[in-house]
């Protein structure tokens, strides 16, 4: 591959990425120009270096004992003396009548035929070359001493040094300094260490959108995730980061910012503003800030591809991806070893298993891709989930336990592919229940009984197909569904596989939603107000994705109609209800419980059932009877009426 001349170009004026990087070529763009180099060190009492590395070899300053020591309760002697010692011809030795406690040096040597007293840790006396344990003895009178086993020389007996000698490597440089370290340290007397200071790294979030968590969000504005993420995974890191807040996407004013940022810190990672988008000034002020400036901006990463990487003047300066996801792989997979050798951190190791992909997943041709999995135990090992829902998704990290990477030549993961799994956590934690399937606000309700009561629950949003896919491998325990069967005009039962049975759960009215002020609407029954949307040219609706439960329902009232709006077609309950609640769209249909929380007027079309497909061969394990159980329970009756659920038997015929 031909590399461009770099630095890269400075000019403001063209918009263009330079050349999309391949990962490993970027990155060893990255280290050439930062390393090698000095790791900043500082002298710090051990107790005070938890955590931190250390900056060089510490050599053991005295020997570890530092003394001949004995190990047991008994007395020092000459092991010739006793060499034909039993408990049938016990041999008597005189008592010198020096007792060696612990702290206490010796003064009296043990000669020939004589013993001196001494206790565990107590140093050995000049002359006695062995220990026998005070069991093996009987005292005659207070001047002798009965002895009955023989000893060999060096029982019972650990030498000066034995442990450390003095002048041995006690920890190599690159160690991180956790209790065991110190407990060593002090062992051997050393009250200072040279370690790695922890490096300053300043967070800077960039967006005219964002505003910081506390403060009331304004319309179109989100929360700064970034700065939040960034900040602790360089904690996390060995990092010492300061979060000095989200900036507007103002040239002049982000430039003061960065350039105060950089007087002051080791490093510089900003969020956002690096594409090419209007207002993505930060990448253009880099080129200002110092030698060479830019050496990667644009790699082959998905999520993470707008990833710029900058020196200047020696300090690292990094924009991350907007995306909270692209800017989370983008910052461990490329920054997090940057960073750790900069600290002097050994590199990280993240554990592996290896698992089963249930499903195709695609890939873009040409970038390494990440994608966020959840796993679950199935009939043939662990299975690994894709949770991803996209770049933008924040939630999908908690629901992960780690990343599968598919390579940039690969254009797809097949299904069944067994592949590594990085795990974000040191173990896999296999959850007690696992639920795959349709998802539905109604299951939180049943699932907080059991999460109180300490089970641990896997709920994945696959859909009604997806979960009985999951169930009929037996990944899942339950699978919740809704899929109504026109030919026999019921719902869920005739979708039932072998070796599994229904758990019915619960009724969703399904209905048209509108803003409570919409006159359009008022007091309307389902088809006139069907037809009162429908006689207005200045109309919105917002559809559901194919395949919904809910789309064949919207389908079916308008028949051929495709008014305005038709296309917008998102895929959740919550959606549609946001839509109408922020007049992007003036009706939809989506469930009772859903329109009743956003506050919108509603028009009841259907009742949705919406059960479970129970895989038989797991109906017995104590953690589904625990499921079983919440679902029947009053409570959980009561919670599912109050948030507009209705059980079935509750539920009109
Ligand atoms: P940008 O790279 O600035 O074009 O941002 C890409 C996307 O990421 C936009 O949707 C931004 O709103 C979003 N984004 C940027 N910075 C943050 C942040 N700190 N927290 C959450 N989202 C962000
Ligand atoms: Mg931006």
């Amino acid at each position: 591959m031909t590399s461009p001349a770099f630095p890269a170009r400075k000019d403001a004026d063209q918009e263009q990425f330079l050349e999309v990087l391949p990962r490993e070529e970027a990155l060893a763009r990255f280290e050439a120009v930062l390393f090698p180099r000095a790791v900043p060190a500082e002298e710090r009492a051990p107790a005070d270096a938890l955590g931190l590395a250390l900056a060089e070899d510490v050599t053991a300053p005295i020997d570890v004992p530092p003394f001949d020591r004995s190990n047991v309760d008994g007395f020092a002697v000459r092991a010739a003396d006793i060499a034909r010692a039993s408990e049938a011809q016990p041999v008597r030795l005189a008592l010198t009548g020096e007792i060696i406690a612990c702290g206490v040096a010796p003064q009296l040597s043990v000669l020939a035929g004589t013993a001196t007293s001494i206790a565990t840790g107590g140093p050995v006396p000049r002359g006695a070359d062995a220990i026998v344990m005070v069991e093996h003895t009987h005292p005659v009178d207070g001047d002798v001493i009965e002895i009955r086993r023989s000893a060999s020389p060096g029982q019972f007996v650990s030498y000066a040094g034995s442990d450390i000698a003095r002048g041995e490597i006690l920890l190599r440089a690159g160690t991180v300094i956790g209790s065991r370290e110190i407990g060593m340290l002090a062992a051997c007397g050393i009250a200072s260490v040279k370690v790695a200071r922890k490096l300053r790294v300043a967070v800077m979030s960039t967006g005219d959108e964002l505003i910081q968590p506390g403060e009331p969000l304004r319309p179109a504005a989100i929360y700064d995730a970034n700065g939040a993420i960034v900040s602790a995974a360089v904690n996390e890191n060995g990092g010492d980061a300061a979060f000095l807040g989200a900036f507007p996407d103002d040239e002049a004013a982000l430039e003061a910012a960065m350039r105060a940022a950089l007087a002051n810190h080791d490093m510089l990672i900003l969020s956002g503003g690096t594409s090419k988008g209007a207002g993505d000034v930060s990448h253009r002020i880099i080129g200002r800030l110092g030698e060479p400036g830019i050496v990667a901006h644009g790699v082959a990463l998905k999520p993470g591809k707008p990833l710029c990487l900058a020196v200047c003047d020696g300090k690292p300066v990094v924009i991350l991806p907007g995306f909270p996801t692209s800017a989370m792989f983008t910052f461990h997979d490329m920054i997090v070893p940057v960073l750790r050798r900069m600290a002097g951190l050994p590199p990280r190791m993240d554990a592996e298993v290896t698992a089963r992909i249930p499903f195709r997943i695609a890939s873009e041709l040409g970038r390494t891709e990440f994608v966020m999995v959840s796993l679950v135990e199935g009939r043939e090992g662990l299975a690994a989930y894709p949770t991803g829902k996209g770049s933008g998704a924040i939630t999908s990290f908690t629901q992960a336990d780690g990343f599968i990477r598919i390579e940039a030549l690969a254009d797809n993961m097949p299904a069944g592919s067994e592949v590594p799994v990085t795990l974000f956590t040191p173990h896999v934690r296999v959850p007690d229940l696992v639920i795959i399937g349709s998802n539905c606000t109604g299951l939180d309700l049943v699932l907080g009984e059991l999460f109180r009561s300490g089970l641990s629950v896997r709920s994945l949003a696959v859909g009604s197909l997806g979960g009985l896919a999951a169930a009929s491998r037996g990944e899942c325990d339950l699978a919740p569904i809704h899929l109504f069967d026109p030919k026999t005009g019921s719902y869920n039962v005739p979708f039932l596989m072998e070796g599994m049975e229904l758990v019915e759960g619960w009724r969703r009215m399904q209905g048209i939603v509108f803003r409570p002020d919409d006159e359009r609407f008022e007091g309307l029954a389902a088809e006139d107000a069907i037809k009162a949307a429908l006689d207005d040219p200045d109309c919105m609706m917002v559809n559901r994705n194919q395949g919904a439960g809910t789309r064949i329902l919207i389908d079916r009232l308008l028949g051929s109609a495709r008014p305005g709006g038709y296309w917008n077609q998102p895929r959740s309950h919550n959606a549609v209800a946001a839509a109408v609640a922020q007049k992007r769209a003036d009706w939809g249909v989506t469930i009772q419980p859903v329109a009743r929380a956003a506050g919108l007027g509603f028009i009841p079309l259907a009742g949705e059932h919406y059960d479970f497909a129970l895989v038989s061969s797991r109906a017995g394990r104590p953690a589904v009877q625990a499921f079983l159980a919440a679902l029947a329970s009053s409570e959980t009756h009561a919670a599912l009426a109050q948030a507009g659920f209705a059980r079935p038997a509750q539920s009109a015929p």
